[in-house]
């Protein structure tokens, strides 16, 4: 490991370290430890020196109010699912994401910032409107999560930024589907995913969210085609199966590579949304 590190006890003098050095930011280090791995038994060599965030108070709280839900970037994956507030669907995402120990370490700042297009916690995080804030010493700025990535692997951050706080809006939806295709049920990488959040009363669809996870460079969501569904009847939804299919196939490209074909990926994306307008379409709400 590099012999040069920095551990800060506040965000003011990580963001003032930051300000003068080339650094890497480092928090739970379960992607970073992967990335600059050098094989069994040798420590990994990092390009540039680690400041390390995960112990930095004013990034592990999570603070409730009646309209939101605040998340330090440094509050961990464990820490989310004991916490009462924490939605049970996101909780149910959460819970499938790797193993206990690096659920342990690995944060949710960590999960956004690697800007996978397989991090499971951007499908609930986007199709919620989350917003994120960036700091650095001299300026902040909140950006809602959907504009924060540009490609797969990368970001609006700049070099003297640090992700502070998570925002996620309180919603009432009272349908929820997520299903995770992975190799095998734990300590695997997402292939596809899908979470489906909708809002029926009435017998009517007031709010729909979808969003697709690993089926293209950034996860997919499209506000006009959900806006295109508002007010229509629930049992209605089936009649539009195909044309929904139809409107996200496009927006559903995903690659080959050693986890999964893109063929498989898209039939499953395909199949999993399918599988949600059923459910909506028979909700009784
Ligand atoms: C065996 C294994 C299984 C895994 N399974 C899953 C899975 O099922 N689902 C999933 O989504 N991921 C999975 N991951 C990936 C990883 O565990 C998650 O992405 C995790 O949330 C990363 O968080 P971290 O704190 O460990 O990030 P780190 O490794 O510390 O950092 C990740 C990246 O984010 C940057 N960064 C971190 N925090 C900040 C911040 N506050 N501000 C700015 N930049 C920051 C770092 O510089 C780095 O580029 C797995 C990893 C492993 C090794």
């Amino acid at each position: 490991m590099n012999s040069k590190a920095f551990r800060p006890a506040s965000l003011k003098a990580a963001l003032e370290y930051l300000a003068k050095n080339e650094c890497l930011i480092f928090s739970g280090g379960t992607d970073l430890m992967v990335q600059y791995a050098r094989g069994t038994g040798l420590a990994p060599t990092f390009p540039r020196p680690p400041l390390f965030l995960a112990q930095i108070p004013e990034l592990r709280q999570i603070e409730v109010s009646a309209k939101s839900i605040v998340i330090g970037a440094a509050v961990t994956l464990s820490e989310l699912l004991s916490h009462p507030d924490i939605p049970l669907i996101f909780k149910d995402i959460i819970s499938q994401m790797a193993s206990l120990p690096s659920r342990n370490t690995a944060t949710i700042g960590g999960n956004i910032c690697n800007a996978s297009p397989a991090g499971d916690t951007l499908p609930y995080l986007i199709a919620n409107d989350a917003s994120i804030r960036l700091q650095s010493l001299s300026n902040e700025r909140v950006v809602l999560l959907s504009d924060f990535f540009t490609a797969a692997k990368e970001t609006i951050l700049k070099k003297d930024e640090v992700l502070t706080k998570i925002t996620i809006p309180r919603t009432n939806f009272n349908h929820h589907y997520y299903q995770k295709i992975g190799q095998r049920k734990g300590m695997s990488l997402t292939k596809a995913s899908m979470l489906g959040l909708a809002l029926i009363e009435n017998g009517k669809v007031k709010e729909l969210r979808i969003a697709f996870g690993a089926v293209a460079p950034l996860i997919v969501r499209d506000l006009a085609i959900e806006k295109q569904y508002l007010g229509l009847r629930n049992d209605k939804l089936l009649d539009y199966e195909e044309e929904i299919c139809r409107q996200y196939s496009p927006l559903i490209k995903p690659i080959d590579d050693a986890r999964s074909t893109a063929a498989y990926r898209k039939a499953v994306s395909l199949r999993m949304l399918r599988d949600f307008i059923k459910q909506l379409s028979k909700a009784q709400e």
